[in-house]
Protein backbone atom coordinates (compact mmCIF):
# COMPACT_ATOMS: atom_id res chain seq x y z
CA UNK A 1 0.00 0.00 0.00
CA UNK A 2 1.57 3.25 -1.06
CA UNK A 3 1.25 5.99 1.43
CA UNK A 4 2.53 9.48 1.78
CA UNK A 5 5.24 8.30 3.81
CA UNK A 6 6.39 5.76 2.20
CA UNK A 7 5.33 2.20 1.01
CA UNK A 8 3.82 -0.73 3.09
CA UNK A 9 2.62 -3.75 3.53
CA UNK A 10 -0.97 -4.03 5.03
CA UNK A 11 -1.59 -7.43 6.89
CA UNK A 12 -5.48 -7.85 8.14
CA UNK A 13 -6.42 -10.13 11.08
CA UNK A 14 -9.84 -11.69 11.43
CA UNK A 15 -10.82 -11.27 15.24
CA UNK A 16 -12.09 -13.73 17.19
CA UNK A 17 -15.70 -14.07 17.79
CA UNK A 18 -17.09 -10.39 19.19
CA UNK A 19 -13.73 -8.49 18.62
CA UNK A 20 -12.76 -6.25 15.38
CA UNK A 21 -10.57 -7.25 12.47
CA UNK A 22 -7.33 -5.89 12.84
CA UNK A 23 -4.43 -4.67 10.71
CA UNK A 24 -0.82 -4.30 10.41
CA UNK A 25 1.40 -1.84 8.68
CA UNK A 26 4.81 -3.37 7.67
CA UNK A 27 7.52 -1.14 6.14
CA UNK A 28 10.78 -3.68 5.06
CA UNK A 29 11.55 -6.73 6.48
CA UNK A 30 11.03 -6.23 10.31
CA UNK A 31 11.74 -10.05 11.40
CA UNK A 32 14.25 -10.45 14.43
CA UNK A 33 15.07 -8.78 17.55
CA UNK A 34 14.54 -4.85 18.53
CA UNK A 35 12.51 -3.74 15.76
CA UNK A 36 10.74 -0.44 15.93
CA UNK A 37 7.33 -0.64 16.75
CA UNK A 38 4.02 1.61 17.13
CA UNK A 39 1.49 -0.50 18.85
CA UNK A 40 -1.18 2.66 17.95
CA UNK A 41 -5.34 2.76 19.59
CA UNK A 42 -7.55 3.91 16.80
CA UNK A 43 -9.09 7.45 17.00
CA UNK A 44 -11.35 7.78 14.49
CA UNK A 45 -11.74 11.92 15.15
CA UNK A 46 -7.76 12.54 15.76
CA UNK A 47 -6.90 10.47 12.62
CA UNK A 48 -9.59 11.09 9.80
CA UNK A 49 -10.90 14.00 10.99
CA UNK A 50 -7.52 15.86 12.00
CA UNK A 51 -8.69 17.04 14.92
CA UNK A 52 -6.27 18.14 17.38
CA UNK A 53 -8.21 17.39 20.40
CA UNK A 54 -5.56 14.82 21.12
CA UNK A 55 -2.43 14.06 19.38
CA UNK A 56 -3.35 10.83 18.03
CA UNK A 57 -3.56 11.45 14.37
CA UNK A 58 0.08 13.24 14.49
CA UNK A 59 1.48 10.62 16.48
CA UNK A 60 0.51 7.81 14.32
CA UNK A 61 2.10 10.05 10.70
CA UNK A 62 5.34 10.35 13.28
CA UNK A 63 5.80 6.97 13.72
CA UNK A 64 4.87 5.68 10.02
CA UNK A 65 7.52 8.33 8.96
CA UNK A 66 10.20 7.12 11.66
CA UNK A 67 9.48 3.12 10.91
CA UNK A 68 10.18 4.62 6.54
CA UNK A 69 13.34 6.37 7.87
CA UNK A 70 14.32 3.40 9.94
CA UNK A 71 13.99 1.14 6.79
CA UNK A 72 11.57 -1.35 8.46
CA UNK A 73 9.17 -1.38 11.71
CA UNK A 74 5.59 -2.23 12.04
CA UNK A 75 2.67 -0.30 13.31
CA UNK A 76 -0.35 -2.57 14.99
CA UNK A 77 -3.17 -0.53 14.59
CA UNK A 78 -5.67 -1.23 17.37
CA UNK A 79 -8.92 -0.96 16.57
CA UNK A 80 -11.45 -1.54 19.87
CA UNK A 81 -9.09 1.16 21.34
CA UNK A 82 -11.16 4.18 20.91
CA UNK A 83 -11.06 6.65 23.47
CA UNK A 84 -8.76 4.27 25.40
CA UNK A 85 -10.88 1.04 24.71
CA UNK A 86 -14.43 2.97 26.35
CA UNK A 87 -15.95 2.87 22.04
CA UNK A 88 -16.39 5.75 19.76
CA UNK A 89 -19.64 7.20 21.39
CA UNK A 90 -18.91 7.47 24.61
CA UNK A 91 -15.74 8.97 23.64
CA UNK A 92 -17.50 12.07 22.16
CA UNK A 93 -19.80 12.25 25.12
CA UNK A 94 -16.27 12.39 27.18
CA UNK A 95 -14.97 15.22 24.88
CA UNK A 96 -18.37 17.18 25.38
CA UNK A 97 -17.36 16.84 28.81
CA UNK A 98 -14.06 18.06 28.55
CA UNK A 99 -15.34 21.55 27.15
CA UNK A 100 -17.10 22.12 30.45
CA UNK A 101 -13.87 21.79 32.43
CA UNK A 102 -13.23 18.02 33.32
CA UNK A 103 -10.03 16.43 32.06
CA UNK A 104 -9.83 12.73 29.91
CA UNK A 105 -9.71 10.99 32.90
CA UNK A 106 -12.64 12.67 35.17
CA UNK A 107 -14.62 12.49 32.25
CA UNK A 108 -14.46 8.88 31.12
CA UNK A 109 -15.17 8.39 35.35
CA UNK A 110 -18.08 10.44 35.20
CA UNK A 111 -20.01 8.58 32.25
CA UNK A 112 -19.62 5.52 34.46
CA UNK A 113 -16.52 4.02 32.47
CA UNK A 114 -13.04 2.74 32.99
CA UNK A 115 -9.69 5.46 32.78
CA UNK A 116 -8.16 2.51 30.45
CA UNK A 117 -10.04 -0.18 29.51
CA UNK A 118 -7.37 -1.08 26.62
CA UNK A 119 -5.91 -4.54 26.30
CA UNK A 120 -2.94 -5.34 24.43
CA UNK A 121 -2.92 -9.07 23.73
CA UNK A 122 -4.10 -8.70 20.27
CA UNK A 123 -0.71 -6.15 19.40
CA UNK A 124 1.45 -9.03 20.93
CA UNK A 125 -0.11 -11.64 18.69
CA UNK A 126 0.50 -9.68 15.72
CA UNK A 127 3.70 -8.94 16.76
CA UNK A 128 4.23 -12.78 17.28
CA UNK A 129 2.47 -14.21 13.87
CA UNK A 130 5.24 -11.39 12.25
CA UNK A 131 8.11 -13.03 13.83
CA UNK A 132 9.22 -10.29 16.15
CA UNK A 133 9.68 -11.04 20.18
CA UNK A 134 11.55 -7.62 20.76
CA UNK A 135 10.72 -4.29 20.13
CA UNK A 136 11.83 -0.63 20.69
CA UNK A 137 8.96 1.04 21.39
CA UNK A 138 7.64 4.00 19.48
CA UNK A 139 5.48 5.59 22.75
CA UNK A 140 5.35 7.79 25.66
CA UNK A 141 3.09 5.42 27.78
CA UNK A 142 5.20 3.16 30.47
CA UNK A 143 2.00 1.09 30.70
CA UNK A 144 2.28 -0.04 27.03
CA UNK A 145 5.36 -1.19 27.60
CA UNK A 146 4.18 -3.09 30.91
CA UNK A 147 1.21 -4.41 28.91
CA UNK A 148 3.29 -6.11 26.20
CA UNK A 149 6.02 -7.14 28.34
CA UNK A 150 3.25 -9.15 30.01
CA UNK A 151 2.05 -10.46 26.97
CA UNK A 152 4.90 -11.82 25.71
CA UNK A 153 6.55 -8.92 23.98
CA UNK A 154 10.56 -7.71 24.75
CA UNK A 155 10.82 -4.00 25.21
CA UNK A 156 14.72 -3.32 24.82
CA UNK A 157 13.84 0.34 24.37
CA UNK A 158 11.33 2.93 24.44
CA UNK A 159 11.19 5.63 22.01
CA UNK A 160 9.53 8.67 22.50
CA UNK A 161 6.91 10.22 20.34
CA UNK A 162 6.53 13.93 21.43
CA UNK A 163 3.80 15.90 19.74
CA UNK A 164 4.11 19.89 20.05
CA UNK A 165 1.85 21.25 22.35
CA UNK A 166 -0.37 23.38 21.25
CA UNK A 167 -3.29 25.39 22.73
CA UNK A 168 -6.12 22.52 21.72
CA UNK A 169 -4.26 19.66 23.15
CA UNK A 170 -2.72 21.33 25.78
CA UNK A 171 -4.90 20.70 28.89
CA UNK A 172 -5.51 16.70 27.18
CA UNK A 173 -1.21 16.59 27.14
CA UNK A 174 -1.00 17.83 30.51
CA UNK A 175 -3.79 15.27 31.90
CA UNK A 176 -1.89 12.62 30.37
CA UNK A 177 1.00 13.35 32.13
CA UNK A 178 -0.36 14.53 35.38
CA UNK A 179 -2.90 11.44 35.81
CA UNK A 180 -1.66 8.57 33.29
CA UNK A 181 2.13 9.05 33.84
CA UNK A 182 2.65 9.79 29.80
CA UNK A 183 6.57 10.92 29.33
CA UNK A 184 5.94 13.97 27.90
CA UNK A 185 8.99 16.19 28.57
CA UNK A 186 7.80 19.01 25.93
CA UNK A 187 5.36 19.72 28.68
CA UNK A 188 7.99 21.35 30.66
CA UNK A 189 8.64 24.27 27.88
CA UNK A 190 5.15 25.66 28.10
CA UNK A 191 4.10 28.17 30.63
CA UNK A 192 1.40 26.90 32.35
CA UNK A 193 -1.02 30.75 31.72
CA UNK A 194 -1.49 29.17 28.07
CA UNK A 195 -3.11 26.64 29.17
ZN1 LIG B 1 -7.13 10.64 19.81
Amino acid sequence: MPTRHGMFRAIGYAGRAGTPEQIALVHGDPSGDDVLVRVHSECLTGEAFGSIHCECGEQLDSALRAIVAEGAGVVTYLRGHEGRGIGLLPKLKAMRLQETGLDTVEANLALGLPVDARDYRVAAEILRDLGITSVRLLSNNPEKVSELERHGIRVSERVPLLVPVNSSNVRYLRAKRERLDHLLPQLDEVPHETA
